[in-house]
């Protein structure tokens, strides 16, 4: 009976395989390393199955990972006695590339035509099985299930299809066979493979073992890798680079990590954590799934991946194993979920990250940067959900603030503080919905000519974060769009500078004529003291909804009353001098629609109706 079947890939699975070549190929021989990984996992799902089905497991090996070449027919074989595919699982798991999708690879598309530099891009994920296709031009696996009767046969030339067949094999277990292209040779060769395993595989649990052929031409099979957990090893005798082979072996992420922390926790319940800060978010456009949560081990065996008990969700972009002494090796997701021990030692975890940042933050400031480009959005989340670390927390935030022009040159609140002015005793910071637009906010402009620093806000998160903190070090935060003491002081000092004469009388007649104009667009039109360079500004009414708040709320879909803001009036100001000298209340009204229009934009960076305001503009420029 002939069973074999041809049959194509996805359609966009030439043109990523082409990218990946490409821009891989200064790297080729990283397709040892991912061959490895995917025998060392199939290994570990085995021995999971057989820890809680002892009964389905009928042989007695030894795991291990075994590598062999072939000078005559130029191969290079990968075999390991794991877990194996059925048909179906060969076809899933083997014929489709880019899980994801069509909507990631134009995006990657959209990439490569703009010649980005491909090998950063690749570089962003883990490229797995299809990395073989670097350097062989034709790729054979023989696999089994261990609970199957038949093998399967799979066969491509990585173009775009692949053949699938029936086949006899005596082990459960899969075998890659790699036929190298010309000008491959290099890696038929024992010393060129032992480097490979050993620069980025010597971390695997299993023994890797090499075919060697001695003086007589026997052949012989080595281990040349330690097969010891690296987390079980005396720290000091792990160099950097096996901490990040190890970190890109369990992430996938090929970019280096940016920190790591790997610790033994002695006491009523013993583990090891090696815990790791990526530079990047991972995001993995080859597969849809967007993990978080640590590898779980018990002594040192592998139960699951992505546990998300051990961590509170903003500490989600940490990745890295526990190993636990204490817990049953049959521990289940549910039991993990509602466990007393479980959440004790997630709260020694939660604080000892905390700490690691901390650390972090104090010795190596440029990679603090890193971090909290990356993750600081997330870590607020935090200052929100965990009453217990606010303290830690607060003193891991950073802010962008009107001491330096670059929005990257951060602060934290302890160097807030500690520029503190003598006549200040808050915080001043204001809520934005960019960056320019706090720097530049109306209502900074006295602080700043008082040289008070303030905080620039400006990430979504950030107004829902700072109901949740009200003070630092005893200092109280203040938003700087509300009055207080020392803005009115600097205020009213301001005033007297420029010798104003009471605007009262004559004025009292212009909010009259701007109110009569903008009738219920607003809550009420006042004269304000506190601005400097601008001639107006809104403030919210006490308790209604906040720009920002409002735009939070849309963003999730609710429904926002439209905000009716006060508009301030800056009466020093020689525009509004010259409005008020307006009698004609047609001209007039240009000018306040024009002032109302540039409030608007700068409180929320948008107008209902751009068209008007424009015209205003040009009429009164004519
Ligand atoms: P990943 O390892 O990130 O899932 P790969 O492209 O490396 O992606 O592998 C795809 C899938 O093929 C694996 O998830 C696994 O299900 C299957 N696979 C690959 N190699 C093996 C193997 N040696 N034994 C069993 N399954 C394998
Ligand atoms: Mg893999």
């Amino acid at each position: 009976m002939n069973t074999k079947e041809i049959r194509g890939f996805q359609s966009e699975t030439k043109q990523i395989l082409n990218i990946m070549i490409n821009s891989l190929y200064s790297n080729k021989e990283i397709f040892l390393r991912e061959l490895i990984s995917n025998a060392s996992d199939a290994i570990d799902k085995l021995k999971f199955l057989i820890l809680s089905k002892p009964e389905l497991y009928k042989y007695n090996n030894d795991f291990c990972i075994m590598i062999s070449f072939n000078k005559q027919d130029r191969s290079i074989t990968i075999d390991d006695n794991g877990i194996g595919m059925s048909y179906n699982e060969v076809i899933n798991n083997l014929g489709t590339i880019a899980k994801s999708g069509t909507k990631e690879f134009i995006k990657l598309k959209e990439l490569e035509n703009n010649k980005l530099n491909n090998s950063n891009l690749v570089g962003h994920f883990g490229v797995g099985f299809y990395s073989s296709f670097i350097v062989a031009n034709k790729v054979v696996v023989h696999t089994k299930s261990f609970n199957d009767v038949n093998g399967v046969l799979w066969e491509s030339d990585g173009k775009d299809k692949y053949t699938i067949d029936y086949l006899d094999k005596p082990n459960h277990g899969t075998k890659v066979i790699l036929y190298l292209k010309d000008n491959e040779e290099e890696f038929l060769d024992y010393w060129r493979l032992k480097n490979i395993v050993n620069k980025y595989s010597d971390h695997i649990q299993l023994p890797i073992k090499l075919q060697h052929y001695d003086n007589k031409n026997n052949n012989i099979w080595k281990q040349v890798n330690q097969a010891k957990a690296i987390w079980t090893r005396n720290k000091i005798d792990i160099k950097d680079n096996e901490y990040i082979e190890f970190y890109k072996h369990i992430t996938g992420d090929h970019n280096n990590p940016l920190y790591w922390q790997h610790s033994f926790i002695e006491g009523k319940q013993e583990y090891t954590i090696l815990l790791y800060i990526p530079s990047k978010f991972i995001y993995n456009p080859w597969r849809n799934e967007q993990k978080s949560g640590l590898k779980l081990y018990v002594k040192r065996i592998f139960i699951m991946d992505n546990v998300n008990s051990f961590l509170p969700n903003y500490l989600r972009f940490i990745k890295g194993i526990i190993d636990s002494n204490d817990l049953p090796l049959n521990v289940s997701r549910e039991i993990l979920q509602e466990n007393k021990i479980i959440n004790k030692i997630k709260s020694s975890i939660t604080k000892k990250v905390l700490i690691m940042l901390e650390k972090l933050a104090k010795n190596d400031e440029d990679k603090y940067k890193i971090f909290w480009k990356q993750f600081g959005l997330i870590l607020k989340e935090g200052i929100a959900e965990d009453f217990k670390n606010k303290k830690l927390l607060s003193n891991l935030l950073r802010f962008s603030h009107t001491n330096s022009s670059d929005q990257y040159d951060y602060m934290s609140l302890n160097m807030y503080v500690n520029c503190m002015k003598q006549e200040q005793d808050k915080i001043y910071y204001i809520i934005a919905s960019s960056y320019d637009s706090a720097k530049y906010s109306p209502h900074i402009e006295i602080l700043k000519k008082n040289n008070i620093i303030v905080l620039l806000l400006f990430d979504t998160v950030d107004e829902w974060m700072m109901n949740y903190i009200n003070d630092f070090n005893g200092k109280k935060f203040h938003l700087s769009s509300k009055e207080d003491d020392l803005i009115n002081k600097y205020a009213d000092a301001e005033n007297r500078i420029i010798h104003l004469t009471d605007p009262v009388e004559s004025s009292n007649n212009l909010i009259y004529r701007v109110k009569n104009y903008l009738g219920d667009k607003v809550a009420d039109v006042k004269f304000t003291k506190k601005l400097v360079t601008s001639p107006v500004v809104l403030v919210n009414e006490d308790n209604s909804v906040t720009t920002q708040m409002a735009k939070l709320l849309k963003n999730t879909g609710q429904s926002v009353p439209k905000i009716k803001y006060v508009l301030l009036i800056n009466y020093k100001h020689s525009l509004i001098n010259k409005m008020s000298c307006v009698k004609e209340d047609n001209e007039f009204n240009k000018w306040v629609e024009l002032l109302f229009g540039q409030a608007l934009l700068m409180e929320s960076n948008y107008l209902d109706n751009p068209g008007i305001f424009i015209k205003v503009i040009n009429q009164l420029l004519i």
